[in-house]
């Protein structure tokens, strides 16, 4: 599951994105406001800085740390309160902006160390500080004299004009024009929409589940250094439903019901305490999304996507199931087909077979084992390869960032240079632990500002560690994060924090780290650094019958994402009494998965994505279809097309948020994008 997540700091302005940072800003001269009476100010100003970040170290120095950081926070809010001079881009916009910035900079730290601190008590304090970062940004976003003063501001620039377009169609979003009493109903939804979001993605990070298995009965199939990493306890091999153990077990294990345990486990993570929590999420959005105006929270949260309405969404998931379904048809016959060799009356496949009998078949049809391909690629290895071949491709210079301070031992973080000149910073924390969050997701630090702030960037996956081998799903994981990574650092270099980085529409936002996994399937990539412990590079057939074999079941894929898009929209389109949170799941299960529903499960309570995307997980094949038209002139002019990959990094990349996404892919294709080449991937033959 390779995510980037907005994340449940909602910056209810629209104008922070995803939580996190490792890292305290260091002594920022911060805010320079004059002493005399607020009337007299004619200027606030803050400053920004490109200093090494350090962390809070202990939980009483977070708890400090987070008191002083929400009071220097709300001391300036008030200052912008009370500033009665002109409303001009200089004197009051830009330091807007700046507060923003440097509170977002703050509460990110809060956030992601939510997601990623070694210790509990730690976890608990940032979780707490990253509410009362979002109930600060509740607060500047539902106020009026501020909202007065933006409306004032004028400007003849382009980008002024466009930050201040998007800052006042956000201010609306918010609310800042209702009335007071209503002001304080949205301030009390989202400040308690915070803590359900915390609480249902906590109820899915804690619940781990686990199975004790007996090599001879029930490891059968699953390779040999898979089987040594198990911990081994009185009651057996313990394999638990996190991905890094479960994930291989779905596709290796040849015993049926150990398989089934797992699987059921798996979708029970989060119930049933997450029934109750999401059922208030739905109920609170709604509340939401009628006090601002909406029908309900689907139509709010696509406002201001590519999209623009549930309805069109609703028509997109749809189109997408029709164009996948005879492909969809074709994959599950012969899933079945296989599934009949073992278990002769078989009516359906079940989704804890769909893996295993895939890789069967890729191993039959295209001659590929999954233990001769995860032999070439140990993570070392490939994590030098990716960081090689990004400075070859783009021109930058990647090395290590010597001074700075990392949260756990297995930390890395580097320096990004391009002729010579920092460009910006960024962590790799890859690999579990206890606590930590369990997916793949990149998360924005800082968000880069021209001339002020380098953007600094972490990714946070569950990979295998030194010479131990990944899959190469988890490869092409990694270079899918990577891809945000470095949309965010290469975008991160606007004058204004909302233009910045991958401050661009959510449907566009995975379109270039989707599109950057396709080179973890290119064989001159790929011959670059996948190496065998004999030291023999990946053979380019390999690459070749994995590339034919990755093909294979993707019409059931996508079925099976729209049934995860449907699920997402329909839970938030319309009024949360007429949602049954199981009934709908099953029915829209039916509806476009191939694969029945398991009974007695309850996929929606670690359906984790419902929370931080809430109805807009269609975004990913939004972003699909956009990525295969981009890959399009890649795949024509060459993956390691260094001219052609440094005009991708301008024109798109660097764009950030500056332009609408549409306009950014037009420059980029010479044309309007359209799903050609996806529908062209879906037609090719097997
Ligand atoms: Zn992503």
């Amino acid at each position: 599951m390779h995510k980037y997540i907005k994340i449940l700091l909602l910056w209810l302005l629209g104008l922070c994105i995803v939580g996190c940072t490792a890292s305290v800003p260091r002594q920022k001269k911060d805010v320079v406001v004059p002493p005399s009476p607020p009337q007299m100010h004619s200027k606030i100003h803050i400053a920004l800085d490109n200093q090494a970040i350090l962390l809070p170290d202990n939980v009483q120095a977070m708890q400090s740390w987070c008191d002083r950081r929400v009071d220097l926070a709300t001391q300036r809010f008030e200052k912008f309160e009370a500033f009665k001079g002109e409303g001009t881009e200089t004197k009051m916009l830009l330091p807007f902006d700046r507060l923003l910035t440097a509170t977002a900079n703050d509460a990110n730290v809060a956030s992601f160390y939510y997601q990623v601190h070694p210790q509990k008590e730690l976890r608990d304090v940032a979780a707490a500080c990253a509410s009362r970062f979002s109930k600060w940004s509740t607060m500047v976003s539902l106020s009026r004299p501020i909202y007065d003063l933006v409306t004032r501001v004028q400007s003849d620039d382009k980008d002024t004009q466009r930050f201040l377009k998007r800052l006042l169609r956000d201010f609306r979003r918010s609310g800042v024009s209702a009335s007071e009493e209503k002001r304080t109903q949205i301030a009390q939804l989202r400040s308690e929409l915070t803590e359900l979001g915390q609480q249902f993605s906590r109820n899915i990070n804690d619940d781990v589940r686990y199975i004790w298995l007996e090599k001879n009965k029930h490891l059968a199939g699953l390779p040999e250094d898979y089987i040594t990493s198990l911990p081994r306890e009185q009651k057996g091999y313990r394999v638990s439903t996190d991905y890094p153990l479960s994930i291989p077990f779905m596709r290796y294990a040849e015993n049926d019901t150990a398989r089934f345990i797992l699987h059921r486990k798996s979708l029970n993570r989060g119930y049933p305490k997450n029934k109750t929590v999401l059922k208030k999420i739905l109920v609170k959005r709604y509340e939401l999304a009628q006090l601002l105006g909406y029908d309900h929270y689907a139509d709010y949260a696509m406002e201001t996507l590519m999209s623009g309405s549930a309805q069109r969404v609703e028509a997109f998931i749809e189109q997408i199931n029709e164009l996948a379904r005879p492909r969809s048809d074709r994959d599950y016959a012969l899933l079945l087909k296989k599934l009949h060799a073992t278990h002769p009356r078989a009516k359906n496949v079940g989704r804890w077979r769909h893996f295993w009998l895939t890789e069967k078949i890729k191993a039959e049809k295209y001659n590929i084992k999954g233990t001769e391909v995860r032999s070439y690629f140990p993570y070392e290895k490939v994590k030098t390869g990716l960081l090689q071949l990004t400075q070859n491709l783009f021109g930058v210079q990647i090395r290590p960032w010597k001074d700075a301070v990392l949260w756990h031992d297995s930390v890395e973080a580097y320096e990004v240079l391009e002729n010579g000149k920092m460009i910006g910073r960024f962590y790799l924390d890859m690999h579990p632990r206890t606590g930590k969050y369990k997916h793949a997701a990149h998360f924005t630090l800082r968000t880069g500002i021209k001339g002020k702030q380098l953007p600094v960037s972490a990714l946070v996956c569950n990979f295998p560690h030194g010479d131990e081998l990944m899959e190469h799903r988890q490869v092409e994981t990694f270079f899918h994060e990577f891809g945000h990574l470095l949309h965010s650092l290469f975008g991160g270099h606007q004058r204004w924090s909302d233009l910045s980085g991958i401050a661009t529409e959510h449907d566009f936002v995975e379109a270039p780290s989707q599109m950057f996994e396709e080179w973890a399937w290119d064989p001159k990539v790929l011959q670059t650094f996948a190496v065998n412990a004999q030291g023999q590079r990946i053979p380019a057939d390999l690459v070749r019958r994995m590339r034919a074999a990755r093909d294979f079941g993707l019409g059931a894929h996508i079925r099976n994402q729209m049934f995860y898009a449907s699920l997402s929209l329909q839970y938030y389109n319309k009024p949360p009494q007429e949602v049954s949170l199981t009934d709908d799941m099953i029915a829209l299960q039916k509806q476009y998965s191939p694969f029945p529903y398991v009974p007695k499960t309850y996929f929606y309570a670690n359906f984790g994505h419902l929370f931080g995307y809430s109805a807009v997980y269609y975004t990913y094949m939004w972003s699909e279809v956009i990525a295969a038209d981009m890959f399009e002139v890649f795949r024509r002019k060459g993956l390691l097309n260094q001219q052609l990959a440094r005009r991708y990094m301008r024109d798109v990349l660097g764009a950030g948020g500056s332009l609408d996404a549409a306009d950014i892919v037009e420059r980029f294709l010479g044309r309007p994008y359209n799903d050609q080449a996806f529908r062209a991937r879906l037609n090719q033959s097997q």
